[in-house]
């Protein structure tokens, strides 16, 4: 059931790279937002740390791509896992009262999604140019699962009644 994944190029990877990364980042800017709204300050702080981290991956894929000519690829050829950026957490995933333990577990799925991808790469293949970025990718992503594991173990596990609301806002989202 899974989409073959058919990128031929470093250009190809860069462009998806670039992509994936540069809408993980929008994504966890908006979850950060969404939460100050909501007046859940430590999560938002969260998202904008994961944001950080993003920024510099973006930073150093657009570092790659230096002047190199990226195909462009319209979004929906983009070879992703699903149909979101593999690295992007769903909206219906997130709750305007959830705690940093429900962040955490947002975002480590999506690293993993987005380590995953990296790593379908890496399968397929040949050895070259090609595989040593997929592979340099990979461990970066490696590297992000790592960090939000790190946190996760430090952060309480929400209690049962986390979604319980005194004063529930009268607009929903
Ligand atoms: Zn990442």
């Amino acid at each position: 059931m899974s989409n073959p994944i058919a990128i031929g190029s470093v250009a190809e990877l860069l462009a998806h790279a670039k992509a994936m990364e540069s809408e993980a980042l929008e994504r966890y800017l908006d979850l950060a937002e969404q939460m100050e709204v909501h007046h859940n300050p430590e999560v938002a702080e969260l998202f904008r740390k994961m944001a950080r981290v993003e920024r510099k991956h973006v930073e150093k894929i657009l570092e790659r791509v230096g002047d190199k000519d990226l195909p462009h690829i319209p979004p929906w050829e983009y070879q992703w896992l699903g149909e979101e950026a593999a690295e992007a957490i769903a909206s219906e995933d997130v709750h305007y009262l959830m705690t940093p333990h429900h962040a955490l577990t947002l975002a480590l799925g999506a690293e993993r999604r987005a380590f995953g991808f990296y790593a379908r790469v890496v399968e397929t293949v040949e050895p070259g140019e090609l595989l040593e970025l997929a592979r340099e990718l990979m461990e970066e992503e490696r590297e992000h699962v790592a960090l939000i594991e790190a946190w996760l173990a430090k952060v309480p596990e929400p209690a049962d009644d986390w979604a319980e609301d005194p004063d529930p806002p009268l607009l929903q989202e």
